[in-house]
């Protein structure tokens, strides 16, 4: 069995959904890292839930000098059902390994591991880093927290996720808001008396419609689909068949494209409230932004992809999911994503990564260091 096997067996094994401590994951990584190779630094905070998480920075050479290359990987996984066994008791069956994690994205952090324990780090001329963080899969809140420190400095970056060893060099953003609808309650049988959220709801719910169809109009064609894409996901409204409902809630979401104002979508809908308004003056809706991820914008070197893209000979390519690799942006001068594994095995029961891909990309990563940094 492989190292990089071996480490991803042990990492699956300690379990790290985003509500609880990546703390035991850090400890893990912490006793792999030769203590004469890196110097180490943690950067704890408390969640919301007052539970304590903590980023690791490890570079080798100077902490204070710019690292040529980071490798960044995020330490907490999606929750799992736990009717699935194999979720936290990880299992080898052809050719794959199986467990929540597996794919996203700790089979990336074995490959870290593993590619960094082969090369002899203190023959290095220029520092490599490598960044864990805690809190990716609800809202890349590490990241976020690391950025904000100015934790490192850092010319390139690799940012795992499950990318098929593709190297991706930007990415769509992400962005979610609540419209609250408010209306007033009354008895059904006398709804003159009401006045109907649901329905106002319903009219704003179209409206959606013609500001995702806005949104489509304007290409960026190195995505699929090539548009910002724009999703009611869910409505939440009245509470019993008999009153007429005082209040209703939509939630939408939408995921811009590299270039365009992620608040463009937000003034097209604020903009199609204001027209509702005009013709209904009764309708009371308001707009709450909760969440504003920038999109991954492609950087304006292209040496890091260039490097991983003939190392991997895959092209490179765009991703419709979010990464941390938007909020780097402040401490990197080029960054890609990249892993094995598909994404789309991710985020359910079964997940899984194939152990030709973990091998292929500690092989990857051990000679993109070498390259960059030797
Ligand atoms: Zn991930």
């Amino acid at each position: 069995m492989t190292n990089e096997v071996r480490t991803l067996l042990d990492l699956v094994a300690i379990p790290s959904v985003s509500p609880m401590s990546n703390r035991p994951v850090i400890d893990y990584v912490l006793d792999r890292l030769n203590p004469d190779a890196w110097s180490t630094r943690l950067y704890p905070y408390r969640d919301a839930a007052g539970v304590e998480k903590v980023n690791l920075v490890a570079t080798t050479g100077n902490p204070r000098d710019t690292a040529e290359l980071a490798l960044v990987c995020h330490t907490d996984t999606v929750p799992f059902d736990p009717a699935w066994s194999e979720a936290v008791q990880p299992v080898v069956r052809d050719g794959k390994l199986y467990g929540r994690g597996s794919c996203d994205v700790k089979g990336f952090l074995a490959c870290i591991l593993a590619s960094t324990s082969k090369l002899d780090l203190r023959r290095l001329s220029k520092p490599l880093a490598i960044v864990l963080t805690a809190d990716e899969e609800i809202g890349c809140v590490g990241a976020k927290f690391i950025a904000g420190q100015a934790a490192l400095r850092s010319r390139y970056a690799i940012v795992g996720e499950p990318t098929g060893l593709r190297p991706v060099r930007a990415g769509k953003g992400y962005a979610l808001a609540e419209i609250i609808v408010r209306g007033k309650e009354s008895h059904s049988a006398f709804p003159e008396q009401g006045h109907s959220a649901i329905y106002d709801a319903a009219r704003i719910v179209t409206r959606l419609e013609q500001a995702a169809k806005k949104l489509s109009s304007r290409k960026n064609a190195a995505f699929n689909p090539p548009y910002t894409t724009l999703n009611v996901g869910l409505i939440h409204g009245g509470t019993a068949k008999n009153i007429v409902p005082g209040e209703c809630r939509i939630t939408v979401e939408w995921r811009p494209i590299p270039g365009q104002d992620p608040m463009r979508a937000a003034a097209l809908i604020e903009n199609q409230l204001a027209r509702l308004r005009e013709a209904n003056p009764k309708l009371d809706a308001q707009l709450q932004v909760k969440r504003l991820d920038p999109a991954f914008e492609p950087a304006a070197t292209d040496r890091l992809v260039a490097v991983v893209q003939s190392l991997s000979r895959r092209h490179s390519g765009t991703v419709s999911f979010g990464t941390e690799a938007a909020h780097l942006h402040s401490l990197t001068e080029e960054t890609i994503v990249f892993g094995p594994g598909n994404m789309e095995t991710a985020h359910k029961s079964g997940e899984f990564v194939p152990l030709a891909e973990l091998n292929q990309c500690t092989a990857i990563l051990e000679a993109a260091i070498k390259k960059l940094c030797a």
